[in-house]
């Protein structure tokens, strides 16, 4: 092997040789984090403003996080759900008492998440609304991103998924934020609606005021179940513990991920009262690693830091100011800012050629992001994130969307 170029570029020669391309990532190489702020293999330092997607909401190397997580892995890592372990039952009262459930069905992955989602709600039909065996239907949402499995990527209108056919049936779209399509597409066999209270992957879309209030009532009056896929909206990131939070509407079924497993391991889970997540019986449903000590472990811990820490209060505190501070800037290439809490999105006219390009300018200047679809870029760092920080970050933010225009 050549010993030319930097640690950055042999990395990259290598995973670009020895990896499958399902990724397209800004080509930095990170080695240690800390925070907020991440540094490469070759010692350049950058401010992550992306923060995984949300799952690192706490910074990384959370100091309270990594403490419960050390401490757990020199105690007991893994029993399987053969067993009990003695974190399981801790973690099941703290996280139903937090959001206000009867109970939850932990899993690794947020698309198992809301896998187990689909699966309650399925079997909710049958049991408890009576629809015929097999005649179940769902409905979901243009634009939606709920994770990458086959029946998960079978109700995305995104085209990337177009080739992975044959697809899983029983499952309609309707127009995001409209609550009158969503009526209309309901029949006697719907037995759910599937909706992400603001769509993270589909460019930060906020619905219309009211959206969430009107699909409660409809849900309700159709006796479907109001399924909220918080996995990347939930936890704090948009200045409170829930997206939902913002209309005070309560899901029928909670799905959570990311941010739950403390930036240090995959950790999602599925909440809903009795009445429907009673429907499972031993064998129905499972999971290896589901509900394991250490992911029990660091979930509690996480749940305790963002409460104890009103990390929510904090997203609302930093990224309101940031938000409005970001309007300020002129440039012909922004045709909009938008945002809630800590969950911000720059869209960027067409002409300005996509996002990507953006993000590997302000990758030069030292800041780490995401386009968030083709047009936007996306602002989502830790919730622990400094004003000091931000303010650092926006003249950097501003030049590369003002340069040469
Ligand atoms: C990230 C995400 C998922 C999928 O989570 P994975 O852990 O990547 O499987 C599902 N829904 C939403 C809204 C997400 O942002």
């Amino acid at each position: 092997m050549t010993q030319l170029g930097s640690n950055t570029d042999q990395h990259l020669a290598t995973i670009s040789e020895k990896s499958a391309h399902n990724y397209a990532p800004l080509p930095v190489v990170i080695a240690t984090g800390e925070g907020c702020w991440v540094t490469d293999v070759d010692g350049k330092k950058y401010l992550d403003i992306l923060s995984a997607y949300s799952a690192v909401n706490f910074g990384h190397q959370n100091p309270v996080i990594a403490e419960a997580f050390i401490n757990q892995v020199r105690t007991l890592t893994l029993t399987s759900r053969a067993f009990n372990n003695d974190q399981f039952g801790p973690f099941c009262d703290l996280i139903t008492s937090i959001f206000g459930y009867d109970m939850v069905l932990p899993m690794n992955t947020g698309a198992e998440a809301v896998e187990t989602a689909l699966k309650t709600a399925r079997k909710w039909g049958y049991d408890v609304k009576g629809i015929a065996p097999n005649q179940a239907e769902i409905i979901c949402c243009t634009g939606n991103f709920h994770g990458r499995t086959i029946t998960v990527i079978s109700f995305s209108d995104d085209p990337c998924n177009k080739p992975f056919g044959p697809m899983t049936p029983g499952f309609k779209i309707v127009q995001y934020g409209d609550p009158d399509a969503l009526e209309k597409a309901i029949t006697p066999n719907t037995v759910g609606f599937l909706v992400e209270p603001i769509q993270g992957e589909g460019g930060i879309i906020i619905p219309p005021d009211g959206y969430l209030t009107k699909v409660r009532e409809i849900c309700t009056k159709h006796n479907i179940l109001m399924m909220a896929d918080e996995i990347q909206s939930g936890l704090g990131r948009t200045g409170k513990l829930l997206a939902c939070d913002h209309e005070n509407v309560k899901p029928d079924v909670l799905i959570l991920g990311k941010a739950l497993g403390g930036g240090v391991m995959p950790v999602s889970a599925v909440l809903a009262n009795k009445e429907i997540m009673g429907v499972f019986n031993p064998g129905d449903h499972g999971s290896t690693f589901g509900g394991n000590p250490l992911a029990c472990a660091v979930a509690q811990t996480a749940l305790n830091l963002l409460v104890d820490d009103k990390l929510p209060e904090r997203a609302l505190e930093v990224g309101t100011p940031f938000i409005e501070k970001l309007k300020t800037i002129k440039s012909p290439l922004v045709k909009e800012v938008r945002g809630r809490g800590l969950l911000i999105g720059i869209e960027l006219v067409p002409e300005a050629g996509g996002a990507k390009q953006f993000c590997k300018k302000l990758m030069n200047e030292g800041i780490l992001c995401k386009e968030s679809h083709d047009h936007v870029i996306r602002i989502a760092p830790p919730l622990v994130i400094t004003t000091e920080d931000l303010d650092w970050a926006f003249p950097r933010i501003e030049k590369v969307l003002t340069e040469g225009h």
